[in-house]
C-alpha cells in the first residue's frame, strides 16, 4: 500500500461509472479518501456551476484524476458550434478550471499526482471524432506542461490512454456488430475491462511511480500498433 499521509483526498471526475468508478476503487485500497465526483456534483459543461463547487471546497486533493468525458460523435460539417462547444467545455475547459484550483494547494504541500484520461484518438482519425480528438489532444498538451512547469515542486503528472474499453460510452457509440468489428482490429481480441485501465492509474499516483511525469502511456491491447 502507498505510504500516503492520513486523510489524503483523491478527486476523480466522473469516478461514478464506467472507467472512473474502477480508478475509484483502486485507489480507496491505497488508503485514500475518495471524492467519486459526478454531475451531481456539477456540470463540467457549465462554467458557473463548476466555479461554485471549486469555491466551496475547503477540502483539496493530493490526488487529481481527470476522467470525466463525453464524446458525441457526428461528422464535422454538421456539428453544430454548440455541440462542438461543449465537448471541448467538458473534456477539456472544465479541466483547465479544476487545475488551476488544485495546483496551487499541492504545490503548498510539496506533493501532488495527476492523471489525465485521454484516448487514443488523440492522435488518430475516426470519422466523427474531430471535437472529441480536439479536447483530448490539448488535454495531453496541458498535461505535459503542467508536468514540466510543477515538477520541482513534488508534482507528478501523466496521461492514460485507453483503447476500447468495455463501459457505457462505448456501448452508446457502437452497436453490438461495431463492436464486433472493433475486437476483431484489437490484437488481444478483446475490450478492455475499467479495472485494467485503472490498475495503471494505481500505479502512476503510487510511491511505485517516483520519476515518470508528463508521459502518455496506451492501455489498448496492442491495437495502436496497427
Ligand atoms: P462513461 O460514459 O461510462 O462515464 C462518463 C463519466 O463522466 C460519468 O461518471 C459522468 O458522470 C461523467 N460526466 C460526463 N459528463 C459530465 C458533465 N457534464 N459533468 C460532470 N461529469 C460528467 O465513460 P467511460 O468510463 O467510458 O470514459 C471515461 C473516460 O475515459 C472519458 O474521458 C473517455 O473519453 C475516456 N475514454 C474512454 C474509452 C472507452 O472505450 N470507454 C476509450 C478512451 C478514452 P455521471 O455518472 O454523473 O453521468
Amino acid at each position: 500500500m502507498t505510504d500516503f499521509l492520513p486523510n489524503s483526498t483523491a478527486w476523480i471526475t466522473g469516478g461514478n461509472r464506467g472507467i472512473g468508478a474502477a480508478i475509484s476503487s483502486k485507489l480507496e485500497s491505497q488508503g485514500l479518501v475518495i471524492r467519486a465526483l459526478s454531475t451531481e456534483d456539477f456540470d463540467l459543461g457549465n462554467r458557473e456551476s463548476l466555479l461554485n463547487f471549486l469555491d466551496s471546497t475547503d477540502e483539496w486533493p493530493s490526488v487529481l484524476v481527470l476522467n470525466a468525458g463525453i464524446n458525441e460523435p457526428e461528422t464535422f460539417e454538421i456539428q453544430s458550434e454548440a455541440t462542438f462547444k461543449r465537448i471541448l467545455e467538458v473534456n477539456f475547459y472544465a479541466n483547465v478550471n479544476i487545475l488551476q484550483a488544485v495546483i496551487p494547494h499541492m504545490k503548498k504541500n510539496n506533493f501532488g499526482r495527476i492523471v489525465a484520461i485521454s484516448s487514443l484518438f488523440a492522435n488518430r482519425v475516426k470519422p466523427g471524432r474531430s471535437a472529441y480528438a480536439s479536447s483530448k489532444a490539448a488535454t495531453e498538451a496541458l498535461i505535459r506542461h503542467i508536468a514540466v512547469e510543477n515538477a520541482e515542486f513534488g508534482l507528478i503528472a501523466n496521461i492514460v490512454c485507453p483503447g476500447y474499453v468495455d463501459t457505457n460510452l462505448t456501448r452508446k457509440n457502437n452497436n453490438e456488430n461495431q463492436i464486433s468489428d472493433l475486437v476483431k482490429k484489437i490484437p488481444m481480441r478483446r475490450l478492455a475491462q475499467p479495472r485494467e485501465v485503472a490498475a495503471l492509474v494505481e500505479f502512476l499516483v503510487s510511491d511505485k511511480n517516483s520519476y515518470i511525469t508528463g508521459q502518455t502511456i496506451n492501455v489498448d491491447g496492442g491495437v495502436s500498433l496497427l
